[in-house]
């Protein structure tokens, strides 16, 4: 990614009217000071969404979502924050400043190269579909297995891979692009004995996968031929510019419906998907593969609060459902699952019933863990003993997966009402389940994950950060306090801590939320959500009073720790003699800190 110099991001931010700016994606009322409108990011029906002239910033009291004006045209558009902040750029026509940096700028010269590559290969794999000799099976399929109209394939840009004449890497070679561009960007592989290129779609139907800003990053290539030995699909590798377990298939059509309806029909595969939202459905994505990521799963979080897992009833289907719970329950999303018949999918329902068919079956969806205790009942494990032990053990383990305390003992009664056991009893199990280590998510994923998710926080932290802001004698008197470590304080410290690293950048609290938007994401949607009009009287005392309450609570959480290590067995007399000596530091530490900050010497 490149860099945009930080001189053009300020200007940008300055020329850009966040009421302007925001007015232009969504109806804003003027109401007082500030402004309201119905919040683009989650479904509602009374205005939650406000946007503060004074500060420049927007912060929904629905749904958390908060920040800057960049932050706004990010969440909004989906875009990365370079990309946002050239859009806002352009629209007030300031000249964007880039700076080039070593690798970085290698890396961002190979995006640009492979999204070209990519941009033209679907191209010519569209125009060989519609007009190529060669495709002629191709188009016969799609219309008339599949059904497709014409201007159904154009608006999906599907194509056609053909075996042989000329190939793809002739036509790309001839274009400027190099063998290695191919390689990476997974479209060739090398025939390693005769030295040669070799394409890695033949005879292929090919669908594009767009990442949500709409750009191809990759292909999947269906066969034409059942009957034949090869995979049924073939998709690209991952590549510099596609990383699987990050794409949700169909997003980058399918976002406004899905904030407009609130839940997502997750389809399985990228026909179903195309079918239903050609017909109308159009809250539809399709994980890349079989099971959904927890990348996908927050991305997903974004757009809706419900799920709808629409997969083939037959095992590999289920086991599909069973695989992307954990992903999904970790993100919080409200799940359901809707089971069709077996042999039936959605492109089948629809284009065999018509959409409205399609529709009342989404009303018969299934809560998640109804469909759960319902599978192992219809497959007879609950009859006997064993099984139900194995059904309630499995079920147990999903429950533990609920990240909120409250949804998760209400998914507990019900289970247990379902399986006809106590909830004590499936408590028990879900206690005896060993703590999960998720290897899911390991494997060479990037860790940065920008999500609307907002960092937890105490109250304590959000009324120091708070106070930070609107006082600077109150910043300079917390960035000398050492005790206790900043890392004790409780949920939200990360903040602070930044907060008080960037305390020359800011002496007002206009000029902390002009600078809001350079922040990083997660921390503008906590910070955005901080109360900075309300003006207070006597920040200082607030905040030397909230100080000493945390100091006051490590101090003795301190000294439980040390009477417990005294009370073990089998401490030599100097581990003793040095803990006896470590409690009556502490001891005197809590007398000093039991006095307020303003009494002490
Ligand atoms: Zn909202």
């Amino acid at each position: 990614m490149p860099k945009i110099a930080e001189e053009s991001i300020r200007k940008v931010v300055e020329n850009s009217d966040i009421v302007d700016v925001i007015g232009s994606y969504i109806s804003l009322k003027k109401a007082g000071s500030i402004f309201k409108g119905l919040c683009p990011f989650h479904k509602e029906k009374t205005p939650s969404f406000t946007v503060r002239p004074s500060h420049q910033t927007f912060h929904c009291f629905g749904c958390q979502a908060g920040g800057g004006v960049i932050r706004f045209v990010m969440d909004y558009e989906q875009i990365p924050f370079v990309d946002a902040v050239k859009k806002l750029a352009a629209r007030s026509g300031i000249p964007v400043v880039e700076e080039q940096g070593g690798a970085d700028d290698k890396t961002y010269h190979e995006r640009k190269r492979l999204l070209s590559l990519h941009q033209r290969v679907a191209n010519w794999f569209h125009q060989t579909l519609l007009s190529d000799a060669r495709a002629a099976t191709a188009r016969e399929y799609l219309l008339r297995e599949r059904g497709y109209s014409l201007e159904v394939i154009k608006a999906w840009q599907l194509g056609y891979a053909p075996a042989h004449g000329t190939t793809l890497h002739e036509i790309a070679l001839k274009a400027g692009f190099t063998q290695d561009e191919l390689v990476r960007g997974g479209l060739c592989g090398v025939d390693e004995e005769r030295q040669k290129l070799y394409d890695r779609f033949r005879d292929r139907v090919m669908i594009p996968i767009h990442n949500d800003f709409g750009e191809v990053i990759a292909f999947s290539g269906r066969i034409l031929d059942s009957a034949t030995s090869t995979a049924k699909y073939v998709n690209s590798p991952e590549t510099p510019i596609f990383v699987k377990g990050n794409v949700l298939f169909g997003l980058h059509k399918s976002k406004r419906s899905l904030i407009a309806s609130g839940a997502a029909i997750v389809c399985e595969g990228q026909f179903d998907l195309i079918t239903a939202f050609e017909n109308g459905i159009q809250n539809v994505i399709a994980p890349q593969g079989t099971a959904f990521t927890s990348r996908q799963a927050a991305l997903l979080k974004r757009f809706v609060q419900t799920a709808i897992l629409c997969f083939d009833a037959d095992t590999a289907g289920q086991n599909a459902v069973k695989k992307s719970l954990p992903s999904l329950f970790e993100s919080g999303l409200e799940i359901r699952v809707l089971q069709l018949p077996k042999g039936q999918d959605p492109d089948s329902v629809i284009r065999s019933q018509g959409p409205d068919a399609f529709r009342s079956r989404l009303a018969e969806s299934m809560d998640v863990i109804d469909h759960l205790v319902r599978t192992a009942k219809v497959s007879g494990q609950t009859e006997t003993p064993a099984g139900l032990a194995a059904a309630a053990q499995e079920i147990a383990g999903f429950l533990r997966m609920i990240p909120q305390n409250v949804h998760r003992d209400a998914a507990l009664n019900q289970a247990a009402t379902g399986l006809q056991l106590t909830p004590a009893q499936l408590a028990t199990l879900m206690r005896r389940l060993k703590p999960r280590n998720d290897p899911r998510d390991s494997a060479g994923e990037e860790t940065a994950v920008e999500t609307n998710e907002i960092p937890p926080m105490t109250e304590s932290c959000k009324l120091l950060c708070r106070f930070l802001i609107l006082s600077p004698a109150a910043r300079a008197w917390l960035a000398q306090q050492t005790s206790p470590p900043l890392n004790e304080i409780g949920e939200g410290w990360e903040i602070l801590e930044f907060l008080l690293r960037k305390e020359n950048d800011f002496s007002s609290p206009a000029e902390f939320s002009a600078r809001l938007s350079l922040f990083p994401p997660a921390y503008q949607s906590a910070l955005a959500a901080l109360d900075l009009h309300t003006p207070e009287t006597n920040p200082e005392k607030k905040v030397a009073d909230t100080w000493n309450g945390l100091e006051l609570a490590w101090t003795e959480k301190q000294i439980e720790a040390a009477k417990a290590r005294l009370g073990q067995k089998n401490l030599s007399l100097q581990e003793s003699l040095n803990l006896q000596k470590e409690l009556l530091d502490l001891s005197g530490r809590l007398r000093d800190v039991s006095r307020p900050h303003s009494d002490r010497p």
